[in-house]
C-alpha cells in the first residue's frame, strides 16, 4: 500500500449532525469563563424528515405530538417553496416562527461568483464557511431535462494522476446542508420554486464534483433523502447518480441506503495501470470491484451501471484496451462514458485523438453498449475560468476543471429518460 493510499473509508473523516451547523448567523452565548462565545445555529435545510422531527422537540421549539405535523409544513416551506425566511412560513403560528428563526437558520451560503455560457451551462462558487469553496454546475439538456454536478467533499485524499482535485489536500467533507445547499442555489437561480414535477429544467444530480462521495456517504446519503423527498425538491433516487473511484466496501450501503445510480471510475482493464491511474486500485483491485459491482443492490438492466473511462493519449485508448473492457464488465448491465481527458497545467496526460476516441467506442458499441461522447459544454465560462491568476481563483479554475462537464453529460446519456420515467 502507498503512503497515499487512504484508510479505511470511515474513519477521520465522518462527521456527525452537529457539523451541519453554520457559523454565519451565530447567536451569543456565554462560554463557562462568562466571555461571549458564538453559537453555531443548525441550518433546518440540512435534515431528513425525521431528523427536522427530532430537532424541533429537542430544541423545545415545538411540542411532542405536533412535531411531524409541524416538521413536515417546515419540510415543505424548505425544499417545495424554498424559502430561505421562516417569517415567510404563513401556516406555522407567527410565535413559533419567532422562536425557530431565534434557534435556527435556513439561510442559504453566500455566491460569491456566478456564470452563465453561451449555451445554458451555469455555474456558481459558493462559499460555504471561511475557506470553505464549492463550485456547481448546471448543464442544459442532459439527461431528463438538466443535470447539476455537486461536490461532496471540499478536496480529495485520493491521488488519481490524472485528476487536479487529486493534487489538492482535503480540506474537509462537505455537510449535508452544505450538499442541500448545491441544489438550493442552482434551483434558487433558475426560478425553479415551487418545485414541481412538472417541466422542470432540473431534472438530475450526479455527485461527481469535487471529492469522493463514498468518503462522504453518511452526509451524501441524508443529503439523497432530502433531495428526493416527494414533500420537497422530489428528484426520485433512479435520477441521482454517486460516482466513486471504487471504494468496494461501501457500495453495498450507497444501493442500500440510497438507492442511487452507480458510476464507477475504472479508466484502465488492467491492475497494473490502474494502480497508477487510480491509486486506490491497490487497495480494491479490479476483481474485487467488479465483484462489488456485481452486487450492487438494485442493479438491472432498467438500472444500469456507468463504467467511466477517461482517454488519454497512449495510455488506455487502444483497440486491444477497448476488447479487454467489453470481456472485464460482460455480464453486468452497464454503460460505459468514454471521457475525454481534460488538460490541467502541470498534467503529464494529454487526451486521446478524437479518431482514436471513436475508433474505441466503436468496438464498445460494436458488442452492444452504448458509449456517448459528448461535447464539452460551457466552454466559455470553463475558457474565463482558466484565465484566473490569483492563489484562490488558481483553486477554482481546478475545481471546475474536476467538474468534468464531459464526463457528466456522459453519464446521463438519452436513454436514462426513459428508464427514469
Ligand atoms: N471522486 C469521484 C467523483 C468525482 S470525479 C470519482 O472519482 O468517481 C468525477 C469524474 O471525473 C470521475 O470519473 C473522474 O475520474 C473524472 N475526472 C477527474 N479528472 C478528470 C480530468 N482531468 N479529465 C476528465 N475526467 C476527469
Ligand atoms: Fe478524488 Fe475522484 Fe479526483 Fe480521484 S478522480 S482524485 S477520487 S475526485
Amino acid at each position: 500500500m502507498s503512503a497515499s493510499t487512504p484508510e479505511h473509508p470511515e474513519t477521520p473523516l465522518s462527521v456527525t449532525l452537529d457539523l451541519s451547523r453554520v457559523s454565519t448567523d451565530a447567536a451569543s452565548s456565554l462560554s463557562a469563563s462568562g466571555t461571549p462565545v458564538a453559537k453555531p445555529m443548525v441550518n433546518l435545510s440540512g435534515l431528513t424528515r425525521p431528523q427536522l422531527v427530532a430537532a424541533l422537540v429537542e430544541s423545545g421549539v415545538v411540542e411532542h405530538g405536533k412535531a411531524k405535523m409541524r416538521a413536515t409544513q417546515i419540510f415543505r416551506w424548505m425544499h417545495h417553496r424554498g424559502v430561505t425566511d421562516f417569517a415567510h412560513m404563513s401556516d406555522v403560528a407567527k410565535e413559533t416562527r419567532a422562536r425557530l428563526a431565534e434557534t435556527f437558520t435556513i439561510a442559504r451560503p453566500e455566491i460569491v461568483e456566478r456564470q452563465v455560457s453561451k449555451d445554458g451551462t451555469r455555474k456558481w462558487l459558493i462559499r460555504m464557511a471561511p475557506g470553505i469553496e464549492v463550485e456547481s454546475v448546471y448543464i442544459p439538456g442532459v439527461g431528463r431535462a438538466g443535470a447539476l454536478c455537486v461536490s461532496s467533499q471540499v478536496g480529495c485524499t485520493l491521488n488519481c494522476s490524472f485528476c487536479h482535485t487529486g493534487t489538492q489536500p482535503l480540506v474537509r467533507n462537505l455537510t449535508t446542508a452544505e450538499i442541500v445547499a448545491q441544489v438550493q442555489v442552482a434551483k434558487d437561480d433558475l426560478a425553479e420554486w415551487p418545485s414541481d414535477k412538472e417541466d422542470r429544467v432540473l431534472s438530475n444530480i450526479v455527485f461527481m464534483g469535487m471529492g469522493e462521495p463514498l468518503y462522504n456517504l453518511g452526509q451524501v446519503a441524508d443529503a439523497i433523502e432530502i433531495i428526493s423527498d416527494n414533500e420537497g425538491i422530489g428528484i426520485s433516487r433512479r435520477r441521482i447518480t454517486v460516482s466513486t473511484s471504487g471504494v468496494v466496501p461501501m457500495l453495498e450501503k450507497l444501493g442500500n441506503t440510497t438507492q442511487a445510480m452507480l458510476a464507477i471510475s475504472l479508466h484502465a482493464t488492467n491492475d497494473e495501470l490502474r494502480d497508477v491511474l487510480v491509486p486506490l486500485n491497490k487497495k480494491y483491485p479490479i476483481a474485487e470491484l467488479m465483484a462489488g459491482i456485481r452486487a450492487y443492490p438494485g442493479l438491472s438492466n432498467a438500472r444500469r451501471v456507468t463504467f467511466e473511462y477517461v482517454m488519454l493519449k497512449g495510455v488506455n485508448d487502444s483497440p486491444e484496451e477497448a476488447r479487454a473492457l467489453v470481456k472485464l464488465i460482460k455480464g453486468i448491465p452497464a454503460k460505459i462514458n468514454l471521457i475525454p481527458f481534460n488538460p490541467w497545467p502541470g498534467s503529464d496526460y494529454l487526451c486521446s485523438d478524437w479518431s482514436t476516441i471513436e475508433a474505441f467506442a466503436a468496438i464498445l458499441n460494436k458488442a452492444g453498449y452504448s458509449s456517448p461522447i459528448r461535447t464539452p459544454r460551457g466552454r466559455d465560462i470553463l475558457a474565463a475560468c482558466g484565465q484566473l491568476k490569483s492563489e484562490s481563483e488558481k483553486v477554482r479554475a481546478s475545481a471546475l476543471r474536476k467538474l468534468s462537464l464531459a464526463a457528466m453529460a456522459g453519464v446521463l446519456s438519452d436513454d436514462d429518460e426513459d428508464e427514469a420515467a
